[in-house]
């Protein structure tokens, strides 16, 4: 089995190629996905297999039907983009201003459509069925687009009994699979802080409250949540990512806005973070005479990958692919992903697809939302190979 999911993988290569540069040249924010996903139809109704459309918005859910009955494994891509200018230079990129796939979800979207072309030639003797599911909106946190699919059925009618998902990781050789039992990624929530004091001229600060010194004191003094309040082994992350305000150079502020980012990996932390940020960015504020207001958004939850899929997917992957291909993870990434949603519903696995040209420096190598980002294209066929192995490995040892 895994011969013949090795042959078509190359079989249908190029076409992924050509796929991956046609949607990264034409990169769609969140929420917005509409020719990707009419693409995604297309290709899969072009395969023969069944598609629903506007699945939790521009979702899209294929179903590969097996010649006999069986359970139902749910392989799942995103589809979105980031406002990012593109800086790759590439010769396909970005023909959308300030819209890029600058975290591979355009790979994610072709290597699942690589793995349908695949799976839909070996669907005779198949037990069982493999919904593929194309998500938008993956980087809309805190909603995410999971929760809208979830809501709209699409673990339903058949009922899907586990999922597996990848996401390219430039960090990793390429072909490499990357993953651990337990939390592979932690939980993304969102801050938007809003510091208030009082206009005066920029002459007289006495006569006003600067809302811009507070806003600075908050940032610094957020940090210390991190590394005096969160346990030294324990995790958690605060970034402030945007910082607004002001009039004019010479108007002291009455008003600045904050929006950042926690991570953690423990619930209890979780628990505890609006309360520590709000006490502290509050007394801040209090303490210069402003006031700050803090509003604390629950994102996505920590992405748990099911231990027994991890014992699964590891000899799969070493039947399949090599053993030298897999990769236990030690510590988890404090990256949030919104596969978690689903992770939360049925028993799931995410793994990581290394994307780094063999012999390039790690230190030359792009990061996930970076400008330059630009993963391996060489890293497709063991992306397909990887999604369709786990699929049909999970519907064989299942039935
Ligand atoms: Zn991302
Ligand atoms: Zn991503």
């Amino acid at each position: 089995m895994y011969k013949k999911i090795e042959e078509l993988a190359w079989k249908y290569n190029d076409r992924v190629v050509e796929w991956r540069r046609h949607i990264h040249s034409r990169p769609e924010l969140s929420t917005q996905e509409r020719q990707t996903a009419a693409l995604v139809a297309e290709v899969l109704t072009g395969l023969g297999v069944e598609v629903r459309k506007d699945v939790g918005g521009h979702g899209v859910v294929g179903l590969v039907k097996g010649e006999k009955p069986g359970p139902v494994v749910g392989l799942r891509a995103d589809m979105d983009a980031l406002p990012m200018q593109e800086d790759t230079g590439l010769p396909f990129a970005s023909a959308n201003p300030g819209v890029m796939h600058a975290c591979g979800h355009d790979t994610h979207t072709a290597m699942l459509l690589g793995a349908a072309c695949v799976l839909s030639e070996m669907r005779s003797g198949m037990e069982g069925s493999v919904k593929l599911i194309f998500q938008p909106a993956e980087e809309l946190n805190p909603t995410g687009g999971a929760p809208g699919m979830i809501r709209d059925g699409v673990l339903e009618n058949p009922r899907v009994d586990a999922l597996f998902a990848l996401h390219v990781w430039p960090g990793f050789e390429t072909g490499k699979i990357i993953t651990r039992a337990g939390a592979l990624m932690g939980a993304s929530d969102r801050i938007f802080l809003t510091a208030s004091g009082k206009t005066s001229h920029g002459s007289a600060p006495h006569q006003g409250i600067d809302a811009v010194m507070i806003a600075a004191q908050i940032v610094g003094g957020l940090q210390t949540i991190v590394s005096r309040v969160v346990a030294p082994l324990d995790s958690a992350v605060i970034s402030i990512g945007t910082i607004k305000g002001g009039y004019r150079y010479n108007v002291i502020a009455d008003r600045v806005e904050m929006e950042g980012t926690v991570r953690t990996l423990a619930p209890a932390t979780q628990d505890r973070l609006p309360g520590l940020i709000e006490r502290t960015a509050q007394g801040i504020a209090r303490a210069l005479g402003g006031d700050c207001e803090v509003k604390y958004v629950r994102g996505y939850p920590p992405t748990m990958n099911d231990p027994d899929l991890f014992r699964r997917v590891s000899e799969t992957v070493a039947d399949s692919l090599g053993a030298e291909h897999f990769v236990a993870l030690d510590n988890p990434d404090l990256g949030g992903e919104d596969f978690s949603f689903f992770a939360r519903e049925r028993p799931s696995l995410m793994a990581w697809i290394g994307c780094r040209p063999a012999g390039k420096d790690p230190a030359e190598m792009a990061v996930l939302h970076n400008t330059r980002f630009c993963p391996d294209e060489a890293c497709f066929p063991w992306g397909v190979r990887f999604l369709t192995s786990c699929a049909l490995d999970f519907l064989k040892k299942k039935a």
